[in-house]
């Protein structure tokens, strides 16, 4: 029998409630070892809160609610419990601590989604899901994840599988009963329905670029030398931008790195600091720290002064970013002295994304701006086809596109035992996605991403 879990399942800090789960066979046991309804006697019935107090053998730890769940139809699958009590720094840590001593241990982060997926509640793809929902950054996303968490993708590839398995079991009767004017037909058919399936599958892999870019964000560099405008103009795209309240990990105010919700795309907008202080000794530095994180960067924005002419930076800049580039020819307000054409030329064959005139001032040409570095971000792929979401999503995608390339050549070839074998790899690659196929490593590496009580 496996062991009862626990942990607290909010967040750290002070708030008013905290809530402390259980999950397991013990967990109606200890529940009644240290829970008292308010009313004595009372039974406590299945998913329905009930007003009580926790108790230490003669210690009163807190008021609360608590509420058992019998299995299966919980979040685990098995026998739940969970505590809504006071929360802060002490109480929950308290309410915890009687649980963990009334016969349950500690959870490892994911594990009570690892039990509802080793349960067969949810597939792999839809508990990689929660937790993308819960860090979720926009309203877009968040939608995004829960209608994977509904089980959207997994239907998806569901779909294409069955396909396979469908050729699959027509090459397998055709190869039973070999018949010579047949198999050229089977070979044929059999190659449709590979290629349909591939076809399918290369258009998932590029829309993913926009699943990706919903959950893990969009990195957007600002570049241009000193007083062009650059903060005004971040500033402007910040303005009017409902405020991403998460905060992410290393991002500081002097950094200069801002969040902001460009039509659902959680963005990442620094500014390359470095090339403020262009005009002292650690010029150098400053460039180079620029260029690199232009390298790494999803979109380039590079903010240029209308108003004067382009400067050997600048040129260079033009002609060697390796990013999508978008141009803000920004202080249209003032005398031209630079035009698109200008900037045209000065890319000598290279490409920009969009060439855009704006006015931190007037905000001419701002929102244009906004949807030039969303497009720049996608680069055709659509969010609303987006259904695989990560990078393990993809590559198991394409582990499925190579098989697949190599059935659709072993019935070119007329070998259709081979072509029978690779249609199975297909199979079996798109089946790691949902985690029929996934090996236990890969599970443990999933859940271990997740956050302690989920
Ligand atoms: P940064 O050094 O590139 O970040 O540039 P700033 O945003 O600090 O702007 C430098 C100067 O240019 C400031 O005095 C701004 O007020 C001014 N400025 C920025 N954008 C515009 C614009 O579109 N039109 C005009 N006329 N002035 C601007």
């Amino acid at each position: 029998m496996e062991d009862t879990i626990a942990s607290i399942a909010t967040a750290v800090g002070l708030g008013g409630i905290a809530i402390i789960r259980v999950s397991g066979h013990r967990a109606k046991d200890i529940l009644s070892r240290i829970f008292r309804p308010h009313r004595a006697n009372r039974a406590m019935t299945s998913h329905r809160l009930t007003y009580g107090e926790v108790w230490e053998g003669e210690r009163r730890v807190d008021e609360c609610m608590a509420v058992y769940m019998k299995a299966p139809h919980t979040y685990t699958t098995e026998d739940v419990v969970e505590f809504q009590c006071h929360g802060g720094a002490v109480t929950a840590q308290e309410v915890l601590a009687a649980v963990l001593r009334a016969g349950a241990r500690l959870a490892e982060p994911g594990e009570f989604t690892k039990r509802a997926f080793l349960g067969g509640r949810i597939d792999l793809a839809q508990a990689e899901s929660v937790m993308d929902l819960i860090s979720a950054r926009t309203a877009r996303a968040a939608h995004a994840s829960l209608q994977q968490m509904d089980g959207y993708l997994s239907r998806r590839i569901h779909a294409l599988q069955d396909k396979l398995l469908d050729t699959i079991a027509y090459l397998e009767a055709t190869l039973d009963y070999p018949d010579e004017d047949i198999e050229p037909l089977t070979a044929r058919r059999a190659a449709e329905e590979a290629r349909a399936v591939q076809t399918a599958l290369q258009e998932a892999v590029r829309n993913a670029r926009a699943g990706r870019l919903l959950s893990a964000g969009v990195r957007i560099v600002l570049a241009g030398s000193p007083n062009t405008g650059k903060s005004s103009l971040l500033n402007c795209l910040l303005r009017e931008q409902r405020a991403i309240v998460t905060d992410v990990a290393g991002t500081t105010r002097d950094v200069l790195r801002e969040e902001l919700d460009l039509f659902g795309l959680p963005v990442q907008l620094s500014d390359t600091a470095g090339l403020r202080s262009a005009e002292d000794a650690v010029e150098r530095i400053g460039i180079d720290r620029a260029r690199e994180e232009l390298r790494r960067a999803d979109v380039a924005l590079l903010v240029l002064d209308s108003a004067r002419e382009l400067t050997p930076e600048e040129r260079s800049l033009l002609r060697e970013t390796s990013v999508p580039l978008v141009v803000a020819l920004n202080k249209t307000d003032l005398n031209a002295r630079t035009g698109v054409e200008d900037v045209r030329a000065a890319l000598q064959g290279a490409q920009a994304f969009a060439i855009l005139l704006t006015s931190a001032v007037t905000g001419e040409g701002i929102e244009d701006l906004r949807r030039a570095l969303y497009e720049a971000a996608l680069r055709g792929a659509s969010p609303e086809e987006a259904y695989l979401t990560n990078e393990r999503h993809v590559q198991a995608a394409k582990d499925a596109l190579a098989a697949l390339e190599s059935a659709v050549t072993a019935l070119e070839d007329r070998t259709l035992d081979c072509a029978a074998l690779d249609l199975r790899a297909a199979w079996d690659a798109l089946g790691a996605i949902t985690g029929e196929s996934a090996t236990e490593d890969v599970i443990d590496r999933i859940f271990e991403k997740f956050c302690l009580g989920k």
